[in-house]
């Protein structure tokens, strides 16, 4: 078992008092294993995503990746857990303006210590960036932004691969060429995969769907 989340909970404040937005969520994904997670919008998806990528801390409850709880991480614990162990990606991207697309591949493995210019052209040349590698993350378009983020995400082969609706902003024939690619590299890295979707073309690709409502899964 590589994640398991044990009656998770997790409230934001409001204006009211404390605002529950997941209330006792339970999962367990092995290695190799790859999931979608879906759920209406408001439903707590990005907040469940988070609390798995050490992005930000539970109220209570546990999750434990190889046995190891990682809920009580301190902010430096959680930034190694990122750095190495857990990748997230994002629906806007976030590569960094200033760096170019070969720097932006390489940047957070180097963060976690790791220099690889091979890996960094095997990637790149695997997502079809080989051309684009000294171009700026504004030069690129939509589909070519992710693929370089997908590049700098799986520099640092995570076990686990977080991805937040990561063709939300892409056209539908990108969006399906780019699921494949990031299917094809997080399998060949035997990296577990979990996708925040709303799109049940990209849900149906996953090996597993759960449903976020109410605060749990089902
Ligand atoms: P989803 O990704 O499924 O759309 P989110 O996890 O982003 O849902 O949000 C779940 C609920 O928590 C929403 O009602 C949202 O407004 C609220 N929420 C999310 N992040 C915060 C925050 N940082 N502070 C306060 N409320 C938040
Ligand atoms: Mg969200």
């Amino acid at each position: 078992m590589l994640l398991q989340i044990e009656n998770l909970m997790k409230s934001y404040d409001g204006a009211d008092g404390p605002v529950p937005v997941l209330r006792g969520v339970d999962l367990q994904l092995d290695a190799g294993e790859t999931l979608a997670l879906t759920g209406e919008s408001g439903s707590g998806k990005s907040t469940l995503l988070h609390l798995v990528g050490g992005l930000d801390s539970a109220d209570s409850g546990h999750i434990r990746l190889d046995g190891r709880d990682i809920t009580g991480l301190d902010d430096q614990g959680r930034a190694d857990l990122r750095r190495r162990e857990v990748g997230v990606i994002f629906q806007q991207f976030n590569l960094i303006p200033s760096l170019d697309v070969a720097a932006n591949i390489a940047f957070q493995a180097r963060l976690a210590g790791v220099n690889d210019p091979t890996r960094v052209s095997d990637l790149a040349g695997a997502l079809g960036l080989a051309e684009h590698l000294h171009k700026y993350p504004e030069a690129l378009s939509g589909g070519q932004q992710q693929r370089a983020a997908i590049a700098r995400t799986l520099m640092a082969r995570p076990r686990l691969v977080l991805a937040d609706e990561p063709t939300g902003n892409l056209d539908e024939a990108t969006a399906s060429e780019v699921l494949d690619q990031m299917l094809g590299l997080v399998a060949q890295t035997g990296a577990a995969l979990m996708v925040v979707t709303h799109s049940a073309s990209v849900a149906a690709r996953m090996g597993r769907v759960v449903h976020l409502s109410q605060g749990q899964l089902a």
